[in-house]
């Protein structure tokens, strides 16, 4: 993949960037520190932090992207720019043409700790979540959605269970049907399977690949396992290490859907892509290591 510059990024000319569902363009963010007392005392200024620098990437309609970097690299604030929850200090994202200025209902976010409403049940908190979007969707008609995304996830007869009656894997089947329940154009994902057993976060892994597969919405996920990423993308943006975080390289993943785990390590170039991956993850991972012993 390609990744023009800003003085070429002019839409009209150059086909791929015409046919992106999302541009991000050019996007930083910084963390302005605050100063503290301690500091005032001290006379020292706070320090500033660039967490991501100069981003920038173009996602097609219908692809399965999975972000992958080193622990505290930015993946997070990059993932939290897209949904409209951080505002970016510099550069833009366009979805559909638009500038995002916020969270919408064209974005579904799933996060790692679920995120429910504890004194809501597993159908409440998918109803609360539509109502929200479309406060004039007749009840009926609510009621029916919910339904059809709790059979989705695979969680009927669970309906009227409250969050501290469901395992984790459960939860996060929740998080995920209330993301999908709203019908957003664009599903992400920010280590949904991080809190989860190994064998739970496989069958999780599976299920998403099923849904991806009837419903083909385009999809970013936030992961640290290069196994889950192989299965599930389309492409995979590799970052860099913070801070000034950047986007590396986007491999692009050209195995045969559907996937099929146990047979994954058969498809060509899985063990090339599988190297360069885990080359990376190690490689910058081992940076930070160094740099933090370094410091102290
Ligand atoms: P990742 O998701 O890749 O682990 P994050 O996006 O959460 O990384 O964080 C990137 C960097 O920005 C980290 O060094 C983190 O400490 C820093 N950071 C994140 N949020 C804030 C914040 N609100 N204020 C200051 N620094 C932050
Ligand atoms: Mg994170």
């Amino acid at each position: 993949m390609h990744f023009p510059d800003s003085s070429t990024m002019t839409p009209p000319l150059n086909p791929d960037i015409a046919a992106a569902q999302l541009l991000i363009q050019n996007v930083s963010k910084v963390y302005y520190g605050r100063q503290t007392w301690v500091d005032k005392l001290l006379k020292q200024t706070s320090q500033d932090f660039v967490a991501i620098a100069d981003i920038n990437l173009q996602i097609a309609s219908n692809t399965f992207v999975s972000i992958i970097g080193p622990s505290g690299c930015g993946k997070s604030t990059l993932l939290n720019i897209i949904a409209g929850l951080l505002r970016p200090s510099t550069g833009s994202i366009i979805l559909n043409g638009e500038p995002i200025k916020g969270p919408g209902p064209d974005r579904g976010v799933v996060f790692q700790n679920y995120a429910l409403m504890p004194w809501m049940n597993v159908a409440e908190n998918l109803r609360f979540a539509i109502e929200t979007v479309y406060p004039n969707m007749p009840l009926v008609q609510q009621k029916s959605i919910v339904h059809e995304y709790i059979d989705l996830v695979g969680l009927s007869g669970a309906e009227h269970k409250h969050p501290h009656e469901l395992s984790g894997g459960m939860k996060q089947r929740v998080g995920i049907a209330r993301a999908l329940a709203i019908n957003p154009e664009i599903l992400l994902m920010d280590e949904p399977f991080g809190a989860l057993d190994a064998l739970t976060r496989g069958f999780l892994q599976d299920e998403v690949a099923r849904i991806w597969e009837q419903q083909r919405k385009t999809v970013i996920l936030i992961t640290h396992s290069i196994e889950e990423a192989l299965l599930l993308s389309d492409q995979i943006v590799m970052m860099t290490r913070g801070p000034a975080a950047k986007i590396a390289e986007v491999l692009n993943i050209p195995f045969p859907r559907p996937r099929k785990r146990e047979e994954l390590d058969q498809y060509s170039h899985y063990h090339e892509l599988k190297a360069a991956l885990e080359q990376h993850l190690s490689r910058e991972t081992r940076a930070v290591e160094e740099a933090r012993i370094r410091r102290k």
